[in-house]
């Protein structure tokens, strides 16, 4: 009981940290913690009380999504109103070992990436984080791409594929690549992360929902991204929302993504466009947003010297 209260004061402690206000608790997960609380209270326990941050809280029937600081664009959820003592990875909580020092054969691509895939998979902190049944997972893509598009973390379908973008983020970053005039299979796509960041579940049950992953565990993988750069050694890097670009560049490297938005960073000597993630239009799918995207695609294409037709050039526009 005692454990399932730290969880949750940790993770709200980690949640006010990333700067959300708010979270909506069901009315059964609201009498699940009045029952823990009110039984600790008639148990006497003393000792090291568990205060919540001051977190606000309300009835509502679903575990809605909440938008990550600073970016409508994040996959985050709030969490489901069900805690179990499964202990969560706090931010700051020191628990992360230092990043692995990633060392590659010498050889051509292939020899080096599969030397990478197998190095990631038997990292014994990804293995230790990965949820039973669940996959690590790499980066896919062309390692000869000339674009490598960078986003957060897997999500429920990736961590079951064991491939990035594969969910409806990725289906939607398809067409995107699509209307580059590209394929999928011309680019290379990774994240920051290589397993889907843990959240609380009950007992028997399965995650619902994704958070941001913590400055260690950003920090933990970036090494093995830096390698898939160096392996794929495209031209450009997209960025694709907040939290790729605090795993690029730095927890504190920004304070919204729009001041950043649309302009042309540099990572491991590649020039890195930072724009939303697709996540961003499935949550705001007007065309405002689109173009938005759009028109930092836009510019990734003219850098690439890609051909760029009236057509492309005018998609999202108010009519
Ligand atoms: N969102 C990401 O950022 N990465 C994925 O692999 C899937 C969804």
């Amino acid at each position: 009981m005692r454990a399932s209260l730290n969880a949750l004061t940790d993770e709200l402690k980690r949640l006010k940290a990333s700067g959300v206000k708010s979270v909506v608790v069901s009315d059964e997960g609201l009498a699940r913690l009045h029952k823990i609380v009110s039984a600790r209270a008639q148990a006497k326990v003393v000792g090291a009380s568990v205060t919540p941050e001051p977190v606000a809280t309300k009835s509502a029937p679903l575990p809605p999504k909440l938008p990550a600081k600073n970016e409508p664009a994040s996959t985050y959820q709030a969490p489901p109103a069900k805690f179990t003592v499964k202990p969560l990875v706090p931010a700051g909580s020191g628990d992360f070992p230092p990043p692995p020092k990633v060392t590659l054969p010498t050889g051509d691509k292939q020899t080096r990436w599969d030397a990478l895939l197998q190095l990631v998979l038997n990292d014994p902190v990804c293995k230790a984080h990965v949820r039973p049944g669940k996959k690590i997972v790499l980066g896919v893509g062309n390692l000869d791409a000339r674009i490598f598009f960078c986003g957060e973390a897997p999500g429920a379908e990736e961590e079951e594929q064991g491939e990035p973008f594969v969910g409806p983020a990725g289906q939607l970053l398809t067409r995107m690549i699509q209307g580059m005039g590209l394929k999928r299979s011309d680019i290379y796509i990774g994240n920051i992360m290589n397993w889907r960041p843990e959240m609380p579940v009950p007992p028997g049950g399965v995650q619902h929902g994704n958070r941001p992953p913590t400055t260690e565990e950003m920090a933990y993988c970036l090494p093995y991204l830096k390698a898939q750069i160096e392996v794929v050694n495209p031209e450009i890097i997209v960025a694709l929302g907040s939290t790729a670009v605090q795993g690029l560049f730095g927890a504190g490297s920004f304070k919204t993504l729009g001041e950043i938005r649309s302009q042309w960073k540099l990572f491991a000597g590649k020039p890195v466009m930072v724009t939303y993630h697709p996540s961003y239009i499935l949550r705001n799918p007007t065309n405002r947003s689109k173009r938005a995207i759009w028109e930092d695609l836009l510019k990734v294409m003219e850098r690439a010297s890609l051909p760029i037709t009236d057509k492309q050039q005018n998609f999202f526009l108010e009519k």
